[in-house]
């Protein structure tokens, strides 16, 4: 969608993002899960009934998937765990999607490295 792309193409990969303020709570956020390392909240603009983000609390470089390094494999580890926690507590266990968007050419446009836990409805394969 052509806004996505826009917000993607445009943002800065090294800078603050908006997470920042959310891990802050310098701005509000309805947090789903939350353990020293990690922050689950719902997206602001949900694409499916349940729509929420997990992050890591320390970015840490971490921008993006395709930046990853050797030495962060633990905490892709603790996101993804905390992804099923997500879905466990949503109710969505049954069935859910969990999507990484990396880079401008997937329509990234925060450049803190998130998950999108998606479920609560039929999801359709491909993905856009
Ligand atoms: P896209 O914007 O194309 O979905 P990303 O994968 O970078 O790309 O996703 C960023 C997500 O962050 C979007 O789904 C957007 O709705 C969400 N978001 C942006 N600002 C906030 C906010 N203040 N609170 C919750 N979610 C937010």
């Amino acid at each position: 969608e052509a806004s996505a792309k826009k917000a993607a193409a445009t943002a800065n990969a090294g800078a603050p993002t908006i997470f920042d303020k959310i891990i802050a709570k310098e701005i509000p956020s309805i947090i789903v899960y939350e353990d020293e390392r990690v922050l689950a909240f719902r997206d602001i603009n949900p694409q499916a009934p349940v729509h929420v983000l997990v992050i890591p609390k320390f970015r840490d470089g971490l921008t993006e998937l395709g930046k990853a390094e050797a030495r962060q494999r633990d905490i892709l580890g603790e996101l993804l765990y905390a992804a099923k926690i997500v879905a466990e507590k949503e109710g969505i266990l049954d069935g859910f999607r969990v999507v990484i968007n990396s880079g401008a050419t997937a329509c990234q446009s925060v450049y803190h490295l998130h998950l999108h836990v998606l479920g609560g409805r039929q999801m359709k394969w491909p993905p856009g």
